[in-house]
């Protein structure tokens, strides 16, 4: 078990340790997605949060777990690739957990993305990450405005910090860095925008963000998100007594 609320800088430094062995990194699935209109993804897997209603919960909560492989950016990519082309699509992405951990797995990422980028220059890559790196490590993201076709999803776990608290799991004190992230990627020229669960926010959390971010980009580019209501995402939020609105 993993006493809440923890540090998730100190996390991500633990998580990484586990999940890459010198530039491979730990993934559990290559699939074709529905989303964003048909999408090869690689599902990967440790996350410096441990959100409430991850869907990934059980593990992001022991990225130890047995049975998951470690493949290098090359294997990651030519997977990829193959699904794109096997597939017809024009849209990669990593999903399941978070990509950028720290300085071993954001080269992991970085070669996946050059790997993919010499291969088909034209494809679109949606990098979807919790931001909490991308505002703590600045440097990550002026190294990201290199690749054309990235566009960035920031999927904010809170409007203030206490929610964000209760939601990731993540003292709130890191509560701005998510946002932080947001703004360096667009200074640096980076498609990039933030989502958020509607049920965790709900019309005045909404407002609240919006508020927050009125510098940063426009309401309309705010992306909401709905609950997948598994049974055990329903207990984990009562467990932390997160409100859900309808
Ligand atoms: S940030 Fe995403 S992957 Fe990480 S625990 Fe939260 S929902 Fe899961």
């Amino acid at each position: 078990m993993i006493d809440l609320p923890f540090n998730p800088i100190k996390r991500a430094k633990e998580v990484e340790e586990l999940v890459m062995k010198g530039s491979r990194r730990k993934y559990y699935r290559f699939r074709p997605a529905k989303y964003y209109g048909g999408i090869a993804t690689a599902d990967l897997v440790g996350c410096p949060f441990l959100c409430a209603y991850c869907w990934n919960y059980s593990r992001n909560l022991h990225p130890e777990m047995r049975g998951d492989k470690y493949y290098s950016p090359d294997q990651v990519s030519n997977r990829l690739l193959s699904i794109v082309k096997r597939k017809g699509f024009n849209k990669v992405r990593l999903s399941g957990a978070e990509p950028i951990l720290g300085e071993q797995s954001f080269e992991h990422l970085y070669q996946v993305l050059d790997g993919i980028y010499k291969e088909n220059p034209v494809l679109d890559f949606i990098l979807e990450t919790n931001g909490l790196l991308l505002g703590y490590e600045p440097r990550f993201v002026r190294r990201l405005s290199q690749f054309e076709g990235l566009e960035v999803r920031i999927a904010l776990k809170g409007f203030d910090g206490e929610s964000f608290e209760g939601i990731s799991g993540s003292e709130r004190r890191f509560f701005d860095f998510p946002v932080k992230g947001l703004r360096n990627l667009i200074r640096n020229g980076i498609s990039a925008w933030p989502a958020v669960m509607y049920e965790t926010f709900g019309p005045e959390g909404i407002g609240k963000i919006n508020k927050k971010l009125k510098e940063i980009c426009r309401p309309e580019e705010l992306e909401i998100e709905y609950l997948e209501p598994y049974a055990f995402v329903l207990e984990n939020l009562k467990n932390r007594s997160i409100p859900l609105y309808t």
